[in-house]
């Protein structure tokens, strides 16, 4: 199986670079970092937790987030909170807005899904 680039991998690749053995990342003290829960490769991290630790890493300057050289850290590719494995994947907002005025225009109100 191709061993596929995720988030969640990512950032145990991360927290194994960051620490020295396995063992060291799962005893990992820093229960304030935001990546902690998910350090052993469990969980379904948001890209707005990579964002705040990258954001973390550059003492809150977005810019350098943005601007960051370290093109080889494994948070790298999500530092600006977007998958690019999803790109091109849901609805673009000239599509979203087709639709929210069709929707409108037919008197149709948004709804919440119930399963009965
Ligand atoms: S949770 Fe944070 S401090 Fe701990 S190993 Fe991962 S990156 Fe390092
Ligand atoms: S991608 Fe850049 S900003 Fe984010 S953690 Fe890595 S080095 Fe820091």
């Amino acid at each position: 199986m191709k061993n596929k680039k995720t988030p969640l991998r990512s950032i145990r690749k991360m927290c194994l670079d960051c620490q020295e053995t396995t063992t060291d990342v799962k005893n990992c003290m820093h229960t304030d970092c935001v990546l902690w829960q998910f350090r052993m490769g469990k969980g379904r991290p948001r890209l707005k937790d990579i964002r705040k630790y990258c954001l973390w890493c550059m003492l809150e300057d977005k810019n350098e987030v943005k601007l960051c050289p370290v093109t080889e850290c494994p948070l790298f590719p999500y530092r600006m909170s977007k998958n690019p494995a999803r790109k091109g994947i849901g609805a673009t907002k000239e599509v979203m807005s087709k639709l929210r005025g069709s929707r409108a225009s037919k008197g149709l109100k948004k709804t919440t899904q119930s399963h009965s």
